[in-house]
């Protein structure tokens, strides 16, 4: 077993000391605090609540350094793995790390991703206690990303410094400095594209190879669950996945995952639920950065005889929606991956009439980018090429004329009447567009639906318990924000606000436990900004829902006047929200648009028709019928996100927190200013502090007795009385003053690692 010169986290080692029998424990102990003196200097602590200045940023850093530099790219805060992106193989994951860590408890081994796993499998098994593992990273930009420019008419500068000024004014000095922010939705799009590869995704595979691993010796129901499990991965990354200017594979939606354990451990079934697709992406992309994936595999990989039937070329330079960039990517070849998605589609059960409407589907929006139009009088237009229309009306079962004219017509019913206006150029090519992210949102969403299908367990007569995986974007900060940002960040808002419910929970649970007086923690608490979103009437969300209920009369600005009124007395409201991470300026500009997310009813009619199975099934007739208006974006997002609460608050959680050490992709090299950035933003600082705020130290009195009775006269050689008293004549000998420690019922809990680093420099050098 590997017991490498590490400074162990002092709980960790206290409880290891504590399990073990008398001896043992003590030589142990011996043996870990030794390394815990030797190491520190040079590889840093293995739990930052060991560091003696834990407010300070650059001591955080530079530990993240020391360990980086050894390739020991794990750390804990106490019960959090900050994890740290290495851009390379570094061999820890293979089948043997899976046994070490198997079944071995935590603080025996250094800080592992399989150590986070096996803690949650075995309290699950054990306490039948669901887990959840939360893993996230935070989406920066530092600099501005070349050829970007920011854009606005001065009209709406000045407008929206109007805005701001007043609101300045009216917080009284609350911001050091005016912020005018100014973008227009290409920018915005732009800088979306910029995601971490801090490692989240690899994180939560690693997770599932994990659980691949130990199961793969039981039955042939299991490994038939296990291989669904696996397979999904490649079906959802090849749909939902893209290459970006920082990730080959960067991740362009939100993924939780529920995998159902029988009582022996052994994986069940499966659920995923995944969150806001970047479905602009479809079409069009940053410069540099590509298109989903499965747009390059399908044209890569298909046989001569496919692409024939779905009429495409193969040159991805032929399509509007694929030719910006080249697609390579380090180790990777688009026609093997093709092969690979199929592979998988077949493991998890689509059927051959299944997967080829999938791939009808997707060659149609190929089609549709093609799609062009000619002006006819200025208010209407018609297709230029009437071909692509004919081409992707055959792919999807339309029929072309209905094509043609859906795409240029806009019906509307106002009560009893049913008026069909025409489209210029401009709004067909907007109908177009919203029509390809539509048809592609939807079918991601069916996908999930239908790999749903083959996850669900058939085990149903058992009881189950829940291993949750959350793999989703982090906290979002760009030159320009705007509101697939303001989701994102509301989201992580949330999950902070389940992290600090659920830490402050269960330290204050152990001090009770232990008989403790618990002192209050002072912290952020965000409940006023979660309030402030999403607050029914006044909070952003419902502010934004009624003003997308304005159609004509509304538009950003008077969005943003509503929110300057409404918020005013809101002393965290000043055009940007003070996140807990920070301080983030939003841009209104098209926040309405993308709330709406409108889709003119003649597309879905259009739709309807298609002999396409899945097109049927995505577009249902019956939502035609309907005359209620379709639930904004903002609020299906903040529905989806209450259920994702309630799932999070009824687990036990594990936190994964990923940092990534430089902008280029590169190993070796850790960028301060970048991983300074993140460990703002994750709110580590806070999370340490947090956790530092009671007492870093924490060990049962039997084996501290045991370890340092021999520097006071009084319990050397022994000490007869109980061993609490023995810790606490110790203590007194020693120069603790009562500040610096407290007798629980069975720990004895230290605040400071320096003091209890001086007792061993003691004891070592007696
Ligand atoms: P994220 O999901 O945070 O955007 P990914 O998990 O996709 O980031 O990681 C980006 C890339 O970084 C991966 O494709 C892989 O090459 C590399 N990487 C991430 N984590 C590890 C790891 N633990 N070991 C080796 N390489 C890693
Ligand atoms: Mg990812």
């Amino acid at each position: 077993m590997q017991r490498r010169a590490a400074s162990l986290a002092a709980d960790r080692l206290s409880d290891a000391a504590g399990r073990s029998s008398a001896d043992s424990g003590t030589v142990q102990w011996a043996a870990t605090m030794e390394r815990a003196l030797h190491a520190r200097d040079q590889i840093g602590v293995e739990d930052f609540v060991l560091l003696e200045d834990y407010r300070s940023q650059e001591a955080f850093v530079d530990n993240l350094r020391k360990r980086f530099n050894a390739d020991l790219i794990y750390t804990y805060i106490g019960p959090v793995l900050v994890s740290v992106n290495p851009y390379k193989e570094l061999g820890i994951y293979g089948e043997n790390h899976v046994k070490e860590y198997k079944g071995e408890a935590y603080y025996e081994l250094p800080p592992h991703i399989y150590a986070v796993i096996n803690g949650a499998l075995t309290s699950l098994v054990e306490e039948t206690r669901d887990q959840c593992i939360l893993i996230s990273g935070e989406e920066h930009e530092l600099r501005a990303p070349a050829g970007r420019i920011c854009s606005s008419t001065r009209a709406e500068l000045v407008a929206i410094r109007g805005a701001l000024e007043m609101l300045l004014r009216l917080e009284g000095g609350l911001a050091e400095s005016p912020v005018i922010v100014c973008a227009d939705s290409q920018a915005a799009l732009a800088t979306l594209a910029s995601e971490s590869g801090s490692g989240k995704t690899e994180a939560s595979k690693k997770i599932l190879q994990y659980i691949g691993e130990v199961c793969s010796r039981t039955g042939a129901e299991v490994r038939s669950v296990r291989d669904r499990l696996i397979q999904s991965n490649p079906v959802l990354e090849a749909f939902g996945n893209a290459r970006t200017v920082r990730n080959d594979n960067s991740s362009r939606f939100g993924k939780y995952m529920d995998v159902e354990f029988n009582f022996m451990g052994e994986p069940t079934g499966g659920h995923i639920r995944n969150y806001l697709l970047e479905k602009s992406r479809v079409v069009s992309q940053a410069p540099g950065e590509c298109n989903f994936h499965v747009f390059h595999l399908l044209l890569a990989g298909a046989s001569d005889e496919l692409l024939k039937e779905l009429c495409l070329e193969r040159d991805p330079k032929a399509f509007n929606y694929t030719k910006q960039s080249g697609h390579e990517r380090d180790g990777m070849n688009d026609a093997d991956q093709y092969h690979t998605v199929v592979n998988s589609m077949d493991i998890v059960g689509f059927g051959s009439g299944e997967q080829r409407d999938v791939q009808a589907i997707v060659a149609a929006i190929l089609h549709l980018g093609n799609v062009h139009f000619q002006d006819v009088d200025g208010v209407s237009c018609s297709v230029d090429n009437a071909e692509t229309t004919q081409r992707l009306a055959k792919v999807l079962g339309i029929p072309a004329d209905s094509m043609q004219r859906a795409l240029t017509h806009r019906t509307i019913e106002a009560q009893a009447d049913v008026v069909t206006t025409t489209l210029g150029v401009e709004q067909s090519v907007y109908a177009r567009d919203a029509l390809s992210k539509a048809v592609y949102d939807r079918l991601f969403t069916w996908l999930v639906r239908r790999l749903n299908m083959s996850l669900a367990s058939h085990d149903q007569g058992t009881r189950h318990s829940l291993l949750g995986i959350l793999d989703i974007y982090g906290f979002e900060v760009f030159k320009s924000n705007s509101f697939e940002q303001f989701c994102i960040n509301y989201c992580n808002e949330k999950l902070q606000q389940v992290f600090i419910e659920l830490t402050l929970k269960s330290e204050q649970e152990e001090y009770l436990a232990e008989g403790i007086a618990w002192v209050p923690v002072e912290y952020f608490n965000n409940k006023i900004i979660c309030d402030m979103i999403e607050m029914k009437h006044t909070g952003i969300v419902s502010l934004l829902d009624e003003e997308c209920l304005r159609p004509g009369e509304a538009n950003d600005m008077t969005f943003l006047n509503k929110m300057t009124q409404a918020l005013r007395s809101h002393a965290h409201f000043e055009f940007r929200l003070k996140h807990y991470a920070g301080d983030v300026t939003y841009n209104v500009k098209t926040f309405m648009d993308k709330n709406n997310d409108l889709l003119y009813r003649d597309l879905k009619d259009a739709m309807a028709k298609s002999s396409n199975k899945i097109v049927q099934d995505i577009f249902p007739a019956s939502e035609l019928q309907g005359k209620k208006m379709p639930e904004t974006v903002s609020t299906q997002f903040k529905k989806s996100l209450d259920q994702l609460m309630t799932i999070l608050m009824s687990k036990e959680p594990s936190y994964v927190r990923c940092i990534k050490p430089n902008d280029v992709k590169q190993s070796h090299k850790l960028d301060t200013e970048v991983v300074s950035h993140q460990v703002k933003y994750l709110g580590l600082m806070e999370n340490l502090r947090v956790r530092r705020a009671g007492f870093a130290f924490r060990r049962p009195f039997e084996p501290f007795l045991r370890r340092y009775k021999s520097l006071c006269p009084d319990t050397w050689p022994r000490y007869d009385g109980p061993a609490r008293a023995g810790v606490h004549t110790l203590m007194k000998h020693l120069g603790f003053g009562d500040d610096d420690y407290s007798m629980g019922k069975t720990k004895v809990f230290i605040r400071l690692p320096k003091t209890i680093f001086e007792v061993e420099d003691r004891f070592q050098a007696r």
